[in-house]
């Protein structure tokens, strides 16, 4: 089978290996639709310590059973499945009290490859983390499935979601915009602040009831900012991944407000905050990892029954021979996602 690699940084390279064959409770999974993500343009711009290079790229997929291994009774060859790239344990001591996307080997057996003709599911991913796809909805958008479930995660623990709430969100990337559409569904007032001026109309489209460039938050007099929420956002949503971003955003949430922290920087990046904001003003930060089984059931719902719609922040499809121009692109900051089509 034909499988994408990413070779070193900025390089991609097409590569032949063997279909692996499904042991006692595996799937094999023939992939038909597989999407960039924003972990995978950080692996191939300078590397990702959850990515080992040179190794198979890509986690985020949906597909059909090309074969099942003894045992498993949920799936048959031929069904359409939707899953994502990891399961947890359920032993660990993490695990045991509930924290699975904190699970200790949470990493161990995780997927990578789906920029290739077949993925192999293990045992615990398809007894947990697995379900099917409904007719209704199309291979490219049942991939959203993981870094819808990462969304859910994070806004589940934000608590955020009461009539009349506001939040404000930094960064206009596929992560950003899920964290809109959820927001949105939540009946939640949504502000997205980025730099691109095409996220900003895709995220007005999407229902942002502003969108404004991080420029107009420094002027002083009624800035969009103030019109927004005068007295801050309820809850502020990093979604950049940028150093100067994190330190910033305290700065937009009103008192009491929640600051999440989404986007993670390269280890060992040091970052300050206005102390006397985050005691006297009583901000609570919070950081979001990943996902527990719950919100992946969650995701597969709202996907299910097209209460989120994903299919805007689509932005073109490749060919495994062309997932290299995708990823130039993302680099460039064009486009959200890419699908890349291994089997056609
Ligand atoms: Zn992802
Ligand atoms: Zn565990």
């Amino acid at each position: 089978m034909k499988q994408l690699w990413l070779a070193a940084p900025g390089k991609t390279e097409l590569r032949t290996a063997p279909v692996p064959q499904p042991n006692r409770g595996e799937l094999l999974i023939k992939v038909e639709a597989a999407l960039t993500c924003g972990t995978d343009l950080k692996a191939w711009q300078r590397g990702h310590k959850l990515i080992p290079m040179p190794g198979p790229f890509g986690h985020e997929f949906s597909g059909t059973v090309a074969a099942a291994g003894g045992g498993v009774k949920k799936f048959r060859p031929g069904d359409a499945v939707m899953a994502v790239h990891t399961a947890p344990c359920l032993e660990c001591y993490y695990c045991k009290r509930g924290f699975y996307n904190l699970c200790s080997k949470i990493m161990d057996t995780k997927v990578l490859g789906a920029f290739g003709q077949y993925v192999l599911l293990p045992r615990r991913i398809v007894q947990i983390n697995t379900y099917p796809k409904p007719e209704n909805l199309s291979f490219e958008e049942a991939a959203f499935l993981e870094p819808l479930s990462c969304v859910v995660h994070g806004v589940e623990k934000l608590g955020a979601g009461e009539k009349g709430e506001n939040a404000l969100i930094f960064g206009a990337g596929p992560i950003g915009l899920l964290h809109l559409l959820l927001l949105k569904l939540k009946g939640v007032r949504v502000a997205v602040c980025a730099l691109e001026p095409a996220r900003l109309k895709l995220a007005k489209k999407l229902g942002a009831d502003a969108a404004f460039r991080p420029e107009v938050l420094k002027n002083v007099k009624k800035t969009a900012m103030e019109r927004f929420a005068p007295q801050g956002a309820d809850y502020v949503i990093e979604c950049t991944g940028r150093k100067e971003v994190w330190q910033s955003a305290p700065g937009y949430a009103r008192r009491g407000g929640r600051i999440m922290l989404f986007g993670g920087l390269k280890k060992g990046t040091p970052v300050t905050w206005p102390s006397h904001r985050i005691h006297y003003d009583e901000l609570t930060l919070m950081a979001s990892f990943h996902f527990c089984p719950r919100d992946v059931r969650q995701a597969h719902k709202l996907l299910a029954r097209k209460e989120i719609d994903v299919k805007p922040l689509i932005s073109g499809r490749y060919t495994l021979a062309g997932a290299q121009k995708a990823f130039e692109r993302l680099a460039m900051g064009k486009g959200i996602k890419y699908v890349i089509i291994a089997n056609h």
